[in-house]
């Protein structure tokens, strides 16, 4: 299993889930080119040329490894007990955790993330095993939790809690902060549910989409944890901070990587996402330099990525060979992901 000696290694620790097949899929005629082989095994059906998935033609296989595979039958306790629940220790401890949710639109990130009020995801399980961890050790201290909510849509960094103008990034003592941020300080698990639902539902939307929050757009749900307490006549006071981070759908990101940077701003590339993924090349490839400056994104999660932060990634995919393409660049992605 993942223990706490594995994340202590200071490696991404990656995982992949499927999603069941939706109704939608279903009626396409979809059939599944996925499985999931064991626990840590994901088998892609290859087909003899790219594009002939639709003739469902099959020819061999291939298989990837990863820290855990969840098959589409996976509850989302298990999910957040293999991804997030060591994270959430060390945090208590003072160290830095982030999750992130990656893969193409529709792939399963938001369910993973926020979840439903029926089925509440790994953001809002972390905070209550915050507050449960916290009961039980309240005896030997102080601790208070405060959370924010931003969403980055193209390169504007934006308050969920408290929608309005545009905050600027600004550099302080703790690193590169939204100034001006909504921070929650947070007593119950059902009132951080409701204030979640409502701030995804500030999450942009596209005009053309108008019901549906935007593919583009990232959500950062961020959790400080300060624990205070006596020793004596000394203060000892201890901070840690988890980042469950809700990406923006990878398909347009996929199809652009080689691009220049300023055929990207041309189309409207998601700059944040091509930067993440350089940066983890850069990290992968053991560079002195990784970009870090070049979007919103890694400049906020400078201190969450490589060094010594326990971070995880959840890849999502979806089970239809009608996503083929984007399941395998979503495969290929994370698997890269594992060298760092
Ligand atoms: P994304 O955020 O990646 O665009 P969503 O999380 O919105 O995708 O998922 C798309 C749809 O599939 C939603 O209706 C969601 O409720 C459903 N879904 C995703 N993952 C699961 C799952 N593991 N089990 C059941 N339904 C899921
Ligand atoms: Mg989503």
């Amino acid at each position: 299993g993942v223990g706490t000696a594995e994340v202590a290694e200071n490696r991404i620790l990656v995982f992949v889930r499927l999603r069941p097949m939706s109704k939608k899929e279903e009626e396409a005629g979809s059939t599944s080119c996925v499985k999931i082989v064991n626990k840590k095994e994901v088998y892609l059906t290859e087909y003899a040329s790219e594009n002939d998935y639709l003739r469902l033609k099959r020819v061999r296989g291939r298989h990837f490894c990863f820290d855990s595979a969840f098959p589409d039958s996976t509850t989302q306790a298990e999910v957040y007990s293999t991804s997030t629940a060591d994270l959430v220790e060390g945090v208590l401890q003072g160290r830095n955790g982030t999750v992130f949710c990656y893969g193409a639109t529709g792939a399963g990130k938001t369910y993973t993330m926020l979840g439903t009020m029926e089925n509440p995801g790994i953001m809002v399980l972390a905070i209550k095993d915050l507050f449960s961890k916290v009961r039980q050790r309240s005896h030997d201290g102080n601790h208070s939790i405060q959370l924010s909510y931003l969403e980055i849509y193209n390169e504007t960094v934006r308050d969920l809690l408290s929608p309005g103008r545009p905050l600027h990034l600004r550099e302080d003592k703790q690193g590169i902060v939204a100034a001006g941020l909504t921070q929650y300080r947070a007593y119950s698990t059902d009132e951080v549910m409701k204030l979640l639902q409502r701030g995804n539902k500030n999450r942009t939307t596209e005009p053309t989409r108008v019901n549906e929050t935007s593919s583009r757009s990232h959500a950062i749900l961020q959790v400080v944890v300060e624990y205070r307490s006596m020793d004596g006549v000394n203060i000892v006071t201890r901070v840690g901070k988890l980042s469950l981070i809700d990406l923006a759908g990878s398909e347009r990101a996929m199809a652009t990587e080689q691009r220049t940077q300023r055929s990207i701003e041309g189309a409207n590339i998601n700059r944040s996402l091509l930067t993440l993924s350089s940066c983890i090349n850069a990290l992968v490839e053991g560079k002195k330099h990784i970009p870090y400056r070049n979007s919103k994104l890694t400049q906020l999660l400078k201190d969450s990525l490589g060094g010594s932060c326990n971070t995880v990634m959840v890849a999502n995919i979806s089970p239809s060979n009608l996503s083929y393409g984007e399941t395998q660049n979503t495969l290929h992605w994370a698997d890269r992901a594992k060298e760092i």
